[in-house]
């Protein structure tokens, strides 16, 4: 079966930056499963994917908008150390979750310097070329409770207690 809209998608991925560097790959995992259509992967690849079929390989690169969209630098913040109260020693590189106004997002330390610290909101891709190897290796019917859900059921999937 093709891909489509409303199917469920298992597949193995590899995602290199520019400089040819691995950033993820699920080589060694089980494959990645998602639902088609529900936006649980960047929308560049949603769209390379519909047609393909089970046993499919291809390669494609996708341009920050299509991936996780440019930088936005009114993400950089600097904040006074005394707010991360309670939290353990900071360090530069350490990724936390807040809540903001449009939903829960992640912000990684940049910075610090006195009291201050530099976060930023951005994605580690914003802003970068994804390139992606794909081998798809199965396509299935999304379930009536799937597509209630806006995600896979099972295997690779949520599991509800
Ligand atoms: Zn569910």
């Amino acid at each position: 079966m093709n891909i489509a809209n409303e199917t469920v998608v298992s597949m193995h991925y590899t995602l290199t930056d520019d400089k040819g560097e691995t950033v993820d790959s699920s080589a060694g995992r089980a494959p990645l499963t998602f639902l088609q259509g529900a936006g649980n992967i960047v929308p560049g690849l949603e769209e390379a994917l519909m047609g393909k079929a089970t046993g499919d390989k291809f390669k494609v690169s996708l341009p920050p908008e299509k991936g996780y969209g440019e930088r936005d630098e009114r993400l950089v913040q600097t904040i006074p150390k005394a707010q991360f109260q309670g939290a353990p020693t900071l360090k530069v590189g350490m990724q936390f979750q807040v809540n903001s106004q449009g939903g829960p997002m992640i912000l990684t330390i940049t910075g610090i310097k006195g009291d201050e610290v530099t976060v930023d909101g951005n994605s580690e891709m914003a802003g970068k070329t994804l390139n992606f190897e794909i081998e798809i290796t199965d396509v299935r019917k999304a379930t009536e409770e799937e597509l209630e859900h806006g995600h896979v059921h099972g295997p690779g999937g949520h599991h509800h207690g």
